[in-house]
């Protein structure tokens, strides 16, 4: 069986160039991309060729997910786009059934022809959707393997149980991801409340507006910037889901903290796996209802109200908190 690697270090996976215009694709093979190196088999891994191991400082995590479906993964109506490149995998996935095996370097593959690492979040502009998340899932096991080293009970070695599972070695007690849940919510409202519905038809007769013009001109966003925000850009309120909490009472709270305002109208919009590192995004709109901005200094050193034309700097494509923006960008 065919198998597809996916080989990552320290947040950086292993990809395939696919020719001289900038299409990536995950390696495929019956082989593995770069010789391998078994350090800590999670299941086994019988296929693996030790004779043929070259590379000693390579040191390897090796999971081993046979039968692994493509299919079920494919999650189209996140419509996640980036860059249109190649879509290599999709004629891969032409077969249901692929054998996925994820791989942990101790280091970088540097220096071989046709092959580069590449940040995981860059790495969504260059592959297909179906690649991106399949390396995400790699990248959030490799982190969930390497903090459930230990029983959180008794402190005994686990030990892989499922493909997905492990079990303490001494209490048995078993042990499942469970990804860190965060909300992220966008809020409008329009720029002058004190307008009422009579005054707006009033200036659109005066000014000749139609409705898509007036709401362009005159609704505006919540865009915040967070303090562990690296770039420039400006984003939208997000914080961690509480014991406790449904999510709906999380993006209440979230945005009275940071910003001290009210919302009403929440609504769903739609969640993204976000291995950044073992997280679940889930995303929200909602109508401004009241109060006036009080950043909370702690997490936040900017914010404000933008209308579509004076926007800042936004996320990149790879993430949900863009694909909201994006939304209401092409709502007027
Ligand atoms: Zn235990």
């Amino acid at each position: 069986m065919n198998t597809l690697w996916l080989c990552l270090c320290a947040g950086d996976i292993l990809l395939k160039r696919e020719g001289a215009d900038g299409a990536f694709s995950l390696p495929m093979g019956v082989e593995p991309p770069v010789p391998l190196k078994p350090w800590n088999h999670v299941t086994s891994f019988k296929d693996l060729k030790i004779d043929d191991l070259k590379i000693d400082d390579l040191k390897i995590d090796d999971f081993k997910i046979d039968d692994f479906k493509i299919d079920d993964l494919k999650i189209d109506d996140l419509k996640i786009e980036g860059l249109v490149q190649q879509k290599s995998l999709n004629q891969k996935s032409l077969n249901p059934k692929i054998e996925l095996r994820i791989v942990r370097l101790d280091s970088p593959v540097v220096g071989v022809a046709g092959l580069e690492m590449m940040g995981l979040r860059k790495s969504h502009a260059v592959l297909s959707a179906e690649e991106y998340k399949l390396a995400g899932k790699a990248a959030e096991l490799i982190y969930w393997d390497q903090n459930t080293k230990y029983c959180g009970c008794c402190g005994a070695p686990n030990k892989w149980q499922t493909e997905i599972s492990k079990q303490c070695t001494e209490c048995g007690k078993e042990w499942w991801p469970s990804v860190a849940t965060a909300i992220i919510v966008r809020i409008t409202r329009f720029k002058d409340l004190k307008i009422d519905h009579l005054k707006i038809e009033d200036q659109m007769q005066q000014q000749s507006l139609n409705q898509k013009s007036l709401n362009r001109q005159m609704e505006e966003i919540l865009l915040v910037r967070a303090k562990n925000f690296r770039t420039n850009h400006y984003g939208l309120v997000a914080g961690f889901l509480e014991t406790g909490e449904n999510l709906e009472e999380a993006v209440v709270r979230e945005v009275h903290e940071e910003t001290g305002i009210s919302i009403k109208n929440l609504r769903y919009f739609g969640s993204q796996a976000w291995p950044y590192p073992f997280g679940l995004m889930v995303g929200f709109t909602a109508d401004y209802a009241g109060g006036e901005i009080r950043l909370q200094r702690e997490e936040l050193t900017e914010g404000g109200w933008f209308t579509r034309d004076n926007l800042p700097p936004i996320p990149d494509k790879a993430s949900i908190a863009r694909r909201l923006i994006d939304d209401w960008l092409l709502q007027a």
